[in-house]
């Protein structure tokens, strides 16, 4: 063997290493978990359009949303699956997204349930307290969008498709009445000793009701209106949250911690291909939205149903 032979021998085994070291670091990366999942936020399904806005959307935006999800192959996920992926190293599916509920609206039972349940997805759905099965307000006369009950609640939790979570027993108030703050706010005449036990009797009180009546664990706490602080956040890590929920908008890394997570509310003003793209550019996904061109809402999932049959056969 010719000493140029050798030497090109030789160039040949290290480029070989370099190559294969390459093709392990392809693997290993391949392998890392994108822990930046995507929340979505929804609130309130209704037939009627007058009522349609940034919080209430059709029955049939809705399934156009979750349709699209399964089409950009999107996994839904509850956050006990991504803790229990931390903590215990049990694999998540390929692209993880996470569908939220605030309120608890009877909208939810009978318009999300289904459609999630015919489509194997899942959805987290934070409840407040009181209205628990109401129609009217405290007042027993004021009408207020009616809310599922807890044997609705239970039903859809015994499924398999809807984790019930907590939003407050009584503390969704808008700040207009004075015997009460905005949200989780302090009231101005408050101490902070006071204040601290009317959030942590409030917090534990819709924690207890839940675990008793539903059988699930409570974990997610969402704060109404999006609004907490420093104490707010203190008190429901040491009451047992493992994640609070914003009404912040985008994309968080579940790596930094799931306390104060933002979400991307999905409002009937946003068409479904519009938010698809805002979800897939904020998970950094670089790709196209299928039937985009297409006019008619209708036709659209129809090609959509369509194209998931073919995937399923
Ligand atoms: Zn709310």
């Amino acid at each position: 063997m010719s000493q140029n032979i050798i030497e090109e021998n030789k160039i040949n085994e290290v480029e070989k290493n370099e190559h294969s070291i390459q093709q392990l670091q392809n693997i290993s990366n391949s392998s890392i978990i994108d822990t930046q999942i995507p929340i979505l936020m929804y609130h309130h399904i209704s037939e009627n359009p007058e009522k349609w806005n940034y919080s209430t959307i059709s029955p049939l935006k809705f399934k156009e949303d979750m349709l699209y999800l399964k089409v950009l192959n999107y996994n839904t996920i509850n956050f006990l699956d991504y803790i229990n992926f931390e903590q215990n190293g049990i694999p998540l599916p390929e692209n993880p997204i996470i569908i939220t509920f605030d309120d608890g609206y009877l909208s939810n039972y009978k318009y999300v349930y289904p459609i999630l349940k015919q489509l194997d997805m899942k959805a987290t759905i934070s409840i407040v307290g009181w209205s628990v099965g109401r129609k009217y307000h405290k007042d027993g006369a004021t009408p207020i969008k009616e809310h599922f009950t807890w044997e609705q609640a239970k039903e859809m939790y015994d499924s398999g498709v809807i984790d019930i979570q907590h939003h407050t027993f009584d503390l969704h108030n808008s700040g207009d009445d004075i015997t009460c703050g905005k949200g989780i706010d302090k009231m101005t005449d408050e101490n902070i000793q006071d204040y601290r036990q009317r959030i942590t009797g409030d917090i534990v009180k819709l924690k207890n009701l839940i675990e008793k009546k539903v059988g699930n664990e409570v974990i997610v706490f969402t704060y109404p209106y999006g609004i907490y602080n420093d104490i707010s956040e203190e008190l429901i890590k040491e009451l047992g949250f493992k994640v609070s929920l914003t009404v912040e908008d985008g994309v968080s890394d579940f790596s930094n911690g799931l306390y104060l997570l933002k979400r991307i509310n999905m409002s009937h003003y946003e068409p479904s291909v519009k938010l698809m793209k805002k979800i897939l550019r904020l998970d950094r996904r670089n790709e196209q939205v299928p039937f985009e061109d297409i006019k008619n809402q209708r036709e659209r999932i129809r090609k959509l149903e369509q194209l998931l049959e073919l995937q399923v056969d």
